[in-house]
């Protein structure tokens, strides 16, 4: 029997994900495929979707969470229960830290059987466990309830700060069927997921005023600002200010770091010394040491006043008093900005920006000294100017980079020139984020992916090498190898067999790794050797791990946050 609205066909809980997730433009899943959603998988390759499938299902998550922040769509990772669900909720929370948007969908047992616990295969009451630890977290129990739990979890995801969200989808729910067209009909297409949030006139008003008093004014880009994908206006309004600016890592790129207004190379004296700061997307978080104490100036930061551009209204206020909120999004606040500027804004004094610069240009000839040396065996700043030339010459190369040592003198050393291009440890400094931000990057922009990994750091990750090489993506990884955690150099000072906790095997080959694999290695030990590999990586666009061997000796404790050490902070006091 069949009428206007129904059909003879019936659809499922698989397809409905699917017709879901494509209906509002998602075509990618992150996913490691298991019971019970390895049909999912499958279908939703057979439907046209990318389907990309990993080893470890937090470097899945992590890939969602990169794809979130370079498209503002979010991310989709995809994750059996219980223990794969957990894989996935590191990723997760993760993202939600650092204002990234996915969606962690996970299968789960049987609700009757993990809620009277009688011990299903995988049990777990996974909703409960991810609700404390992401944005937001939804269950759907009924077919005909899936397209509303996809609205909801991408409106979650990207709507105000973005976050991680949780889909809980029960084995039981993906072989539902009903009605095809009724099905259809059940889905929803997000009109406007993140609408826009203008700022009130009298607060920007009251910005333009601090502003205008200013004397030693500062801007801070935050990642917030690069994920806003409002890099004209932001430009326009650093160059039309005239202000000097930080990037935060992230940020790096938003205009290029050679901008002559940019303050990097001047950092500590810029933040002791600014009168007013304009955080654009950045966060007073221990990144930026709070806003307060000896960084910013000591008994300078009492006097010092702070415009706070937030789409999170409980932002302001975190750790300092902010003369001046801004609560919208980057690019409404950044344009009403402008706008207010008029056309005869004034320049800040000339004795703050001569007293800026000076100081930059100083350092940059001193850190160019530096790169110049040709130490035998190679250093962190030798590797590093071979890659900060290789990226002057692709700045369409996206650099995805962890580790201590290998993280500090990246960020600072490898000039970007493009918004977008950096993606690192972000909030938390967590290890891990390489191999996933890597294919995500690859994936979603078919650019040239040059990854700087600490030995430590690769090795969370390392087995992606694998997914790197069976989707051929145009990634080069190179390992800074210096034989351990921070350095190769600890010994156990019982002088038992054990080696220190710190230490790796020495002189290992992890370029052999990715030659099991089908992808290119290299073992360079000079940064004539270096250049070679990645220029050859860059332009033939294969897989390749770049083993590069660094003095051991090079490096400090937990590079530049040796101070969060129990040890060296109980010294301090
Ligand atoms: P960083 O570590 O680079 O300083 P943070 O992650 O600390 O950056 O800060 C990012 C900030 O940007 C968060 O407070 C977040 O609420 C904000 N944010 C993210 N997206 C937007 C947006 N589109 N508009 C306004 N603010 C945003
Ligand atoms: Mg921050």
């Amino acid at each position: 029997m069949t009428n206007d609205t129904q059909s003879t066909e019936t659809t499922d809980g698989f397809h409905l994900v699917i017709d879901a997730l494509k209906l509002n433009g998602i075509n990618t899943i992150y996913c490691v495929p298991g019971i019970p959603i390895t049909d999912l998988t499958r279908k939703a390759q057979a439907e046209g979707m990318r389907v990309i499938s990993f080893r470890h299902e937090q470097h899945a998550g992590n890939a969602a969470a990169g794809a979130g922040f370079l498209t503002q769509k979010p991310g989709i990772a995809l994750t059996v229960s219980a223990p794969g669900f957990l894989n996935g909720l590191t990723a997760l929370t993760n993202a939600t830290t650092n204002c990234f948007p996915m969606i962690l969908i996970s299968g789960s047992s049987e609700r009757e059987i993990v809620d009277l616990q009688q011990g299903d295969y995988e049990e777990m009451d996974q909703l409960a466990i991810a609700k404390p630890l992401c944005k937001a977290a939804f269950r759907v129990l009924h077919a005909q309830d899936i397209g509303v739990g996809i609205a909801r979890a991408i409106r979650a995801a990207v709507s105000g700060r973005p976050g991680g969200v949780y889909l809980d989808l029960p084995a039981k729910l993906f072989s539902q069927t009903m009605d095809a067209t009724a099905g259809k009909n059940s889905l929803i297409k997000v009109v406007d997921a993140a609408p826009r949030q203008l700022p009130a006139p009298d607060s920007v008003q009251r910005a333009l005023d601090l502003l205008k008093g200013a004397k030693r004014p500062l801007i801070l880009l935050g990642k917030g600002a690069a994920y806003a994908q409002a890099d004209a206006d932001i430009r326009a309004f650093v160059e039309k200010s005239g202000i000097p600016y930080l990037p935060m890592s992230m940020a790096k790129g938003l205009l290029p770091d050679t901008h002559e207004q940019s303050a990097s190379a001047a950092r500590s004296y810029v933040l002791a010394e600014a009168d007013v700061v304009v955080l654009i997307g950045a966060r007073l978080n221990w990144l930026l040491s709070h806003g307060k104490g000896k960084t910013w100036g000591g008994e300078n930061a009492a006097k010092r006043q702070f415009v706070q551009i937030d789409i999170a209204p409980t932002e302001i206020d975190s750790n300092v008093a902010i003369a001046a909120p801004l609560i919208g999004d980057i690019g409404s606040c950044v344009g009403a900005l402008l706008a207010g500027m008029g056309a005869n804004w004034a320049k800040p004094p000339a004795e703050w920006l001569s007293a800026t610069y000076e100081r930059r240009d100083k350092n940059l000839v001193k850190m160019a000294a530096t790169l110049a040396l040709d130490p035998s065996p190679m250093n962190y700043q030798s590797a590093l100017n071979v890659i900060r030339n290789a990226v002057k010459a692709n700045p369409d190369a996206i650099v995805v980079n962890e580790g201590a040592n290998t993280l500090d003198f990246a960020r600072s050393i490898v000039d970007m020139y493009k918004p977008r291009k950096r993606l690192d440890v972000g909030t938390w400094g967590i290890m891990g984020i390489g191999m996933g931000f890597s294919v995500a990057a690859a994936v979603e922009t078919g650019n040239q992916v040059i990854a700087i990994e600490g030995d430590s750091a690769f090795g969370f990750s390392g087995m992606e090498i694998e997914t790197i090489c069976r989707y051929n993506l145009p990634v080069c990884v190179i390992v800074f190898n210096n034989n351990g955690i921070y350095r190769g150099i600890d010994v156990n000072p019982t002088g038992g067999p054990d080696v220190a906790p710190t230490v790796f095997v020495k002189n290992a080959r992890y370029d052999m790794m990715m030659q099991a694999f089908g992808g290119v290695g290299v073992n360079a030990a000079t940064p004539a050797e270096l250049q070679a590999g990645l220029e050859e990586a860059i332009r033939s666009g294969k897989p390749t791990l770049i083993n590069a061997v660094i003095d051991e000796t090079a490096g400090t404790e937990s590079g530049r946050i040796t101070s969060l050490n129990p040890q060296s902070a109980a010294k301090k006091k």
